[in-house]
């Protein structure tokens, strides 16, 4: 994250929409002056969070102006956003690129910013490392034992030294055949040139965007707030995508329809292959990115060897951001060039929050 800044849009609010969590020594003052506000959030571990609006929309404090009535006693995890801090086997702060005040180039310096949140989350990392750390060791054992495991920073620098490669649906195209086919992949054999078919890479990105586009409940939709600071969703049936536009009481409004078969993989600009490249180059040193790869290598038994499953799902991840961005244009007319893929990715990095991982966000 060297170089950036990171401001707070007037207007925006769109982390509002995520119930952040109310910390023990945060709950004092939401008991005593706003009791109805504060709600035992459903899911694995309850916790006590801020209620929504209607118990669907942004957050109650969030004003018609879309500013926080109660700023000075924000939660935590409000003055956190969109900074977060993942622990592995260590400490690593990562930012969200889902908010739009990291992409105007100004505000303040994040590196800064970032030091301050660790110092202040001490006592919640300290009761974190030692149990993600066990895990992370019990990972690594497990994935030696079965003979799967590569070095992470000699695949890490493989992505480095070929960003550009990563841009080109072809090779991402011939990665995952690699990855299907082979037990270890080697980078190199996606470079050979072999054609690929488009219609199917682009089915195949498809079929992995709209996994995330479909759920029974729209509260779980990934939200895109666009760049008129609106906030939208959309909802895949079948092959119809509707886009609503989400109100500040949690209401949805019908903005229209698409043909999911019809939105295909659209060659990118070169200033749009630019800001790909770098959004890959930070997804590639991403702490979270790899504990998902472990996840997955987890999952499937330890049946997968770290290249394939690194290679894979960062060739999956930038396919996704690619028909992302064919479906924002669609709706939004941002194109394929460097708006189009900004948007792409500030819809997608919204979705990576909830990637599975075996460390923990704090
Ligand atoms: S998403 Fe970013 S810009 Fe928007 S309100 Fe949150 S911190 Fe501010
Ligand atoms: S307390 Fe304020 S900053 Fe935090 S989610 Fe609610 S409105 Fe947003």
């Amino acid at each position: 994250m060297t170089g950036k800044k990171a401001e707070c849009l007037d207007g925006c609010g769109m982390c509002c929409l995520c119930q952040p969590e109310v910390l023990p020594a945060e709950r004092a003052f939401f008991k005593k002056n706003h009791p109805r506000c504060l709600v035992r959030a459903k899911g694995p571990e309850p916790y006590f969070a801020l209620a929504l609006k209607n118990d669907r929309g942004s957050c109650v404090f969030l004003n018609d102006e879309r500013r926080c009535r109660v700023y000075d006693h924000r939660t935590t995890y409000c003055k956190q956003f969109p900074y977060h801090i993942y622990v592995s086997d260590h400490v690593k702060v990562e930012l969200d690129l889902s908010c739009r005040g990291l992409w105007t180039g100004k505000g303040v310096d994040a590196i800064t910013e970032a030091k301050v949140l660790v110092a202040n989350a001490q006592e919640r990392i300290e009761a974190t490392l030692p149990e993600a750390t066990e895990v992370y060791h019990e990972f690594y054992s497990e994935a030696r034992e079965a003979g799967i495991m590569s070095d992470p920073s000699a695949i890490r620098m493989s992505v480095s030294e070929n960003l550009s490669s990563f841009t080109d649906p072809m090779f991402l195209g011939r990665l995952l055949d690699l990855a299907e086919m082979e037990a270890q992949v080697d980078i190199s054999g996606a470079k050979k040139d072999r054609k690929i078919d488009m219609d199917e890479l682009s089915e195949a990105a498809r079929e992995t965007a709209m996994d995330s586009l479909s759920s029974e409940d729209l509260l779980n939709l990934a939200v895109y707030g666009a760049e008129d600071l609106s906030w939208n969703v959309f909802n895949a049936d079948g092959n119809t995508i509707e886009w609503m536009e989400i109100g500040n009481d949690g209401e949805f409004h019908h903005k229209g329809f698409a043909d999911a078969d019809k939105i295909k993989l659209q060659p990118l600009e070169d200033d749009g292959k630019k800001v790909l490249r770098d959004y890959i180059a930070v997804l590639n040193g991403r702490d979270s990115f790899l504990g998902s790869v472990y996840y997955l290598m987890a999952e499937n038994g330890y049946e997968d060897d770290l290249s394939n499953a690194y290679y894979g799902s960062l060739a999956t991840a930038v396919l996704d951001i690619m028909w992302r961005a064919s479906l924002l244009d669609k709706f939004f007319g941002t194109g394929m060039g460097a708006r189009g893929i900004r948007e792409a990715i500030i819809f997608y990095d919204m979705d990576r929050l909830d990637a599975p991982t075996i460390g923990a966000f704090v």
